[in-house]
């Protein structure tokens, strides 16, 4: 009986502790299920976090991105242009290989800058021509903004030549068209071409006495002492002190940086405070660069006209360049019969900078 009642006693206990044991397992696996889901949902909180932040963020990328784009779509497509365009530095030594494109999208955006910049210095730019009806209708440009639209400033530079250069003021002259000629040391035997520039209503600039880049660009000072060297031998010849400037290898060159870094920088603000004008180009006509023949200069030219701004070509009137000359009839015909005008760069020229690179 003793016995029995142990055994009754340890069946009650085992069974106790089983019920024990299941419910402890439960109670861990309930706890445990709980916990998990806790954690899971923890997690796919986080994930979701994360995702909107993800999402937030990359919204709020996208939309600088396109406010970006459209606020300054015109500095990208300039930087876009400028990747792929460029010009090496080779290029720009070259000053006649840059990507037009370029040059036409710096020369609008920094000659509008300079232009406010420097509307003080216009008083101080001795008149290049004293002419009541040109004075008259620079008024009324000045009022219309869309005044240099379509117009056209053929320019020469490294001239005059003998050979060269009276055959382009025939063209001119035969097209009643007033051009502008950038002009280096010439010789008494050249003189009279100067002045006949002057005389036939032309505008006469200063490229430089010596267009020697390692003489030129060595220091501020040689710098301008080679303009004004130039500046004073040309109103001994004509009577006229010009203001007007054209950097040989234009404003962007870096040529310079081998013979004096930051030379340009220094000078394009040195020669706006002394009162000059600088005139780079958005048309180069590769007559002295890359163009083989006549007929390469044309499609250079002509390319690139656009009546939604002025026009500023670059040719040349040295000696050994008959391609620009030959070229010149055609581009004015061209020009004229798809209604653009021709000038000569006049005190509200507006400045064609282009980016300065030294
Ligand atoms: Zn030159």
């Amino acid at each position: 009986m003793k016995k029995r009642k142990f055994l009754i006693d340890l069946n009650f206990i085992t069974v106790f502790l089983i019920i024990i044991i299941i419910i402890s397992t439960a109670i861990i696996a309930i706890v445990g299920y709980n916990l998990n889901k806790t954690i899971a949902v923890t997690s796919s909180n986080i994930a979701s976090i994360n995702e909107i932040e993800d999402k937030s963020t990359g919204r709020v990328e996208g939309n600088i991105e396109e406010n970006t784009q459209n606020t300054f779509s015109q500095s990208q497509r300039i930087n876009s242009t400028n990747n792929v365009n460029i010009p090496s530095q080779n290029q720009q030594e070259n000053a006649g290989n840059i990507s037009n494109q370029t040059q036409q999208e710096n020369a609008g955006n920094i000659s509008n800058q300079t232009q406010q910049g420097n509307i003080k210095n216009e008083n101080q730019i001795v008149q290049n021509t004293g002419n009541t009806d040109q004075t008259n209708n620079n008024k009324n440009k000045q009022n219309n903004p869309n005044s240099q639209n379509g117009v056209i400033y053929l320019t020469f530079d490294d001239g005059p030549s003998a050979n060269i250069t009276p055959k382009i003021l025939d063209i001119l002259k035969e097209n009643n068209i007033k051009a502008s000629f950038f002009l280096v040391n010439y010789s008494d035997s050249n003189e009279k071409l100067v002045q006949r520039e002057v005389n036939e209503g032309h505008t006469v600039g200063i490229h430089g006495y010596s267009h020697e880049y390692s003489k030129i660009y060595r220091s501020k000072d040689s710098y301008l002492k080679n303009i004004y060297t130039l500046q004073e031998k040309i109103k001994k010849s004509t009577g006229i002190t010009t203001m007007y400037t054209r950097f040989p290898g234009g404003s962007s060159n870096t040529i310079s940086r081998r013979y004096h870094k930051g030379i340009m920088t220094d000078l394009t603000k040195e020669l706006l405070n002394r009162g000059f004008k600088y005139y780079d180009w958005n048309i180069c006509a590769e007559d002295a660069g890359s163009a083989k023949n006549a007929n390469d200069v044309y499609n250079y030219v002509v390319k690139y006209l656009s009546k939604k701004h002025g026009n500023m070509v670059l040719m040349h009137d040295f000696a050994s360049n008959k391609k620009g000359l030959e070229a010149l009839p055609k581009i004015i015909k061209y020009a004229k019969q798809n209604g653009y005008t021709f000038e000569a760069i006049n005190d509200d020229t507006p400045m064609f900078a282009q980016h300065v690179n030294n």
